[in-house]
């Protein structure tokens, strides 16, 4: 028997006999942190050195908005060479490597980052799934999790009294990202509408999922990978002005498929489009789901909010608008208000999906599938249990998640998260953002080239159109929803956003100061909308999520995206002058 302590070079002793593995095995254990009180003290040591390694990275408070170094492009050709090596590398090397990595990547946190909703994560956040992983805690039972169980089921509490259902009988898993929580959501719809006997002989009912067209592409991966398939998916129409689901066609689709018996599994209501912010009627939903029950033998349909984007905005149930106490603008508090409204009607709910990646500035991947009733989707969603699992804690939801092992640093992120920030700390995240994004509407409304194409909705997101110099933006934007396919404008004018966004990237990439800045991290939707003609309308997307912008950030922004329209026209990678003469719909300043 050979002993630790017999073979520990620091003890000086040198046993002959001691087995080479012995000795290999020996040294490998300064590989782990937890072995006791001195080898986590080296890891915090260890883990300090490496992250005030990382300062190097961060430019200056003027500078570019990636880390480390300028890149066009990553260069993943090499890197089906790798082989693992015979030997092992020192932890300090493995960290340079890993450092290495991160070079070029997107500053979060730089204000100048805005390109869709991916805030910079948070301290506690990092720090406490940080811990998850030091300890292994793995959520499939109590017994591999302990108190760290406690982040998810408090979690839940939380945020089930935030969206109005009770906590007590309410319940959430975290799982792998909105799109996580959409399948959880699907499964448990199916469950409950074609019943249990589904889960043993598969799914051999087209039923359908209802959802609108903005709502996001998730659904078909749900519908995908769940056997339901995408055909099953109908797409209900939005309206023009909200992009909102339309409750009329919404009402038409369902009562057709109530008289030819056609299950609904569920509808889905987005609350905050990953685009437009768009916004779904719940209660509504809820009134057309009992008005049109599926036909027997089926259950009913799964009402499931895809509130990934819009849960944080509850968090406003406590702020007194009369008072106003963080002093928001009149516009400001009114948007926040109405956000407020709209997601309220999540209580009606059977299921929401939240990204804390999202609206809760933290870390990836950290999302939480929430149930209104727990005990009905345990009861149609339990399995046997394992033969290897014991249950020594009243908390197995290994019974009945998609995952087996869930490593637990998702629900410290998220659990964190809402302890650090408390309802007001989101308060002044959220109406600060939007303070940003008012700001640059009003910048937008002071130029007529441009114009904002979202005004309907109340999000942080900004979606707008560049047009030339010349051209009366809100005029010619309106020709083109109305317009029916009978002209090239309005792909002409989305090739310029196209440009300009391109045009935007590769300044951004570039590391270059040009118009005495550097390039504005942005973004570009290419659908978000449709015109009548059925033509997809393309703009430019911006997302001012971080506490460091200001309103000079959004000056800053506007001029850099002028002068970037102005650069691509003069450089003639877009032109308008040759078709001209076919348009006459637009409008000349
Ligand atoms: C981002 C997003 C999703 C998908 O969430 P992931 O966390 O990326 O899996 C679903 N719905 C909406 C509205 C989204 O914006």
């Amino acid at each position: 028997m050979v002993f630790l302590s017999e073979i520990r070079p620091e003890n000086g002793v040198r046993n002959p006999d001691t087995p080479e593995w012995a000795r290999q095995r020996c040294s490998l254990a300064n590989a782990f942190p937890i072995h006791n009180g001195t080898t986590l003290h080296h890891f915090a040591t260890e883990a300090y050195h490496t992250l005030s390694q990382l300062p190097a990275f961060k430019p200056r408070p003027d500078g570019a908005a990636y880390l480390g170094h300028p890149s066009s492009a990553p260069d993943y050709t090499s890197c089906m060479n790798a082989t693992l090596q015979h030997h092992g590398h020192s932890l300090s090397d493995v960290m340079q490597d890993s450092i290495a990595l991160f070079d070029g990547m997107h500053n979060l946190a730089h204000p100048l980052t805005m390109p869709n909703v991916i805030p910079p994560p948070n301290k506690a956040a990092i720090l406490s799934s940080m811990m998850a992983s030091t300890f292994g805690a793995n959520l499939v039972h109590g017994e591999y999790s302990w108190n760290v169980a406690k982040a998810e089921l408090e979690s839940a509490a939380m945020l089930s009294q935030l969206i109005g259902w009770d906590p007590a009988v309410a319940g959430g898993l975290y799982t792998y990202g909105g799109s996580g929580c959409a399948l959880y959501a699907l499964k448990f719809a199916l469950t409950q509408v074609l019943g249990v006997e589904s889960r043993l002989t598969g799914i051999r009912t087209d039923g359908k999922v209802l959802v609108s067209r903005q709502g996001h592409y998730s659904k078909m991966n749900c519908t995908d990978w769940a056997g339901l398939g995408m055909n099953n998916i109908i797409e209900i129409s939005t309206d023009e002005d909200t992009n909102s689901m339309d409750l009329d066609d919404l009402e038409t689709t369902m009562a057709m498929l109530h008289s030819k018996k056609i299950p609904v599994i569920s509808v889905i209501c987005t609350m905050g489009t990953t685009d437009a912010f768009a916004i779904d009627d719940v209660r509504s939903v809820r009134m057309l789901i009992e008005k049109y029950p599926n036909a027997k033998p089926y259950g009913q349909a799964l009402l499931y909010c895809d509130a990934v984007i819009g849960w944080s905005y509850l968090t406003f149930k406590t702020y007194d608008f009369q008072q106003n106490e963080l002093e928001f603008s009149v516009a400001v508090a009114q948007m926040l208000r109405k956000n407020l409204i709209a997601m309220s009607a999540m209580k009606y709910a059977d299921a929401a999906g939240i990204d804390f990646h999202k609206t809760g500035w933290a870390n990836y991947n950290c999302s939480i599938f929430l149930t209104a009733n727990s005990k009905k989707f345990e009861d149609l969603m339990t399995r046997p249990g394992s033969a290897y699992l014991q249950e020594r804690t009243s908390y197995n939801p290994g019974r009945f998640t998609l995952e087996t092992t869930r490593g637990g640093a998702a629900a410290m992120a998220g659990w964190a998260t809402l302890k650090l920030f408390g309802a007001k700390g989101f308060q002044t995240l959220l109406g600060g953002a939007l303070e940003m994004q008012s700001y640059l509407c009003g910048k937008i409304r002071g130029d007529k080239s441009i114009v904002c194409v979202n005004e309907r909705n109340y999000g942080c997101v900004t979606l707008f159109r560049v047009y030339p110099s010349n051209i009366n933006a809100a005029y010619t934007y309106t020709c083109e929803l109305q317009i029916c396919s009978n002209t090239n404008m309005v792909s002409r004018y989305n090739a310029l956003q196209e440009q300009i966004a391109n045009y935007m990237w590769t300044w951004f990439r570039s590391g270059e100061k040009r118009n005495g800045m550097y390039g504005p991290y942005m973004s570009f939707t290419s659908g978000f909308r449709s015109t009548k003609g059925g033509d997809k309308i393309f703009a430019l997307k911006v997302l001012p999520m971080n506490v460091t912008s200001s309103y000079e950030t959004m000056d800053d922004l506007m001029s850099a995206v002028i002068f970037a329209r102005d650069e691509v026209i003069a450089n003639k990678r877009w032109s308008y002058a040759k078709d001209r003469e076919e348009s006459t719909t637009e409008m000349m300043l």
